[in-house]
């Protein structure tokens, strides 16, 4: 069968291939946006009930639609997400094809570029905006496969609510955002919970009377370059611990020890039906804390530059490490894994050199710096901190549709 042939594929419908599709539908260039799953928006439909945003409502900025709610200090549920991402589509109509998965993608010689889809179709593009989102492939740790059978093991994804679990402890592996929501969710509806930490920042929701998050836009560090990082690990470290759940309030590994739940440090391994701590969970939680000290130092200076008085900013808590150094995995029934994702773009495009030794694409504002042609969108530290953000959008698409079209012209 004959390839089809466009001038420009994007692929993935969550908000960055949809911000992409508006700004070259506003420069009437033809397009199609293809999305493996049945809907747009299904990374955020996929997510726990409780789900809500972790950012304040007013960073939802889609280019052609800025948050015009009357929460703006709120934080929107996972359905009203996804309702406005599905209305922020039929909006401008975006040319989103459902159900089709791209499983590779490679330049050809003739410099357009070639994908194919698990159905075996395939497709010739002149330009491919990879849009396939922030949060990849789970780390799966090698000590899963010991976990005994009558254990259920669960990726974050796969996690809805508590009454969905087996009966017992449930342990969550992991303690940045994810973690810590789903600890809580569970611990609310009365659960037994287990929390195996590792590093993780935290922050207080709100001081000086504004969301902490308010702070950090106010002082430019929503804004950071990927070269003013200290290291280049940093691109792929997680939002602090904190929620919006209930109009938002802190949630660190702190608060959820005194609401009832059992911390231990690392997870290193599964023997003799039993979960191993590394002992480590107050290492973990003195890094957190001086995480946080660097971002009150960001605060209080930049404020100071600014001419802003800077909130009072609170120490953290003494914390006393009760921690677990094992767990009869008799007492578990199952294992929530909020392990942190990787990106997984050099598994199906080609070559595996467009991308660096974290899997990242080496790019100028979303351009491949190996592949003409080839785009990127929604990708950790694209532009800046905000680029897999919901506020980065307006930044970064308008940037990237550029490219497509000077690409195109060229
Ligand atoms: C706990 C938690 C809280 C968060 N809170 C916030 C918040 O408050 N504010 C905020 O801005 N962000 C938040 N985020 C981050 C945000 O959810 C993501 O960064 C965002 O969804 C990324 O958008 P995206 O469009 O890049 O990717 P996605 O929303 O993941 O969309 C990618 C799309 O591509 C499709 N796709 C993938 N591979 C293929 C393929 N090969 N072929 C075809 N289609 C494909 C997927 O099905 C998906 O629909 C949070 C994340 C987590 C985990």
């Amino acid at each position: 069968m004959a390839a089809e042939n466009r001038d420009v594929v994007v692929i993935g419908a969550g908000h960055a291939g949809l911000a992409v599709s508006h700004e070259l539908s506003v420069a009437g260039v033809d397009h199609v946006i293809l999305e493996r799953a049945a809907a747009v928006a299904s990374a955020w439909a996929g997510r726990w009930d409780s789900f809500t945003l972790v950012l304040p409502n007013h960073t939802i900025q889609l280019p052609g639609r800025l948050y015009g709610g009357d929460d703006p200090h709120g934080f929107l549920a996972r359905d009203d997400v996804v309702a406005l991402l599905r209305e922020y589509a039929d909006s401008f109509a975006a040319p989103v094809r459902t159900g089709v998965e791209v499983t590779s993608l490679r330049p050809r010689p003739d410099t357009r570029l070639e994908l194919r889809t698990a159905a075996g179709d395939s497709m010739v593009a002149r330009a491919v905006v990879v849009a396939t989102g922030a949060y990849q492939r789970l780390r799966r740790p090698a000590w899963v496969a010991d976990v005994p059978d009558a254990v259920r093991v669960l990726e974050v994804g796969e996690y809805r609510n508590p009454g969905a679990l087996p009966e017992g402890t449930i342990l969550v592996v992991g303690s940045g955002q994810s973690g810590c929501q789903v600890a809580e969710d569970l611990v609310l509806a009365g659960r037994s919970v287990v929390l195996a930490c590792g590093r993780s920042t935290w922050s207080p929701r709100r001081v000086g009377g504004q969301d902490f998050v308010d702070w950090l836009i106010l002082v430019g560090f929503m804004d950071t370059k990927s070269d003013q990082l200290p290291d280049p690990r940093m691109r792929l470290f997680g939002g602090g611990q904190m929620t919006g759940r209930d109009g938002g309030h802190d949630l660190t590994t702190r608060t959820l020890r005194a609401a009832g739940v059992r911390l231990g440090g690392h997870l290193t391994g599964v023997e003799h039906g039993g979960a191993r701590f590394a002992g480590d969970l107050r290492e973990s939680v003195a890094w957190g804390d001086q995480r946080y000290a660097m971002l009150c130092g960001l605060i209080e200076r930049r404020c100071g530059e600014l001419g802003v008085t800077p909130p009072a900013l609170p120490g953290p808590e003494p914390f006393v490490a009760d921690e677990l150094e094992s767990l009869d995995l008799g007492e578990v029934g199952a294992i929530v894994l909020t392990t942190g994702f990787r990106p997984a773009y050099a598994s199906w495009i080609e070559p595996a050199d467009a991308f660096d030794e974290m899997g990242l694409p080496l790019q100028t504002d979303g351009a491949s710096s190996v592949v003409p042609g080839l785009f990127f969108s929604g990708t950790p530290f694209l532009r800046s901190q905000s680029s897999a953000l919901l506020r980065g959008a307006p930044d970064d698409a308008p940037v990237v549709a550029a490219g497509v079209l000077r690409h195109l012209a060229s």
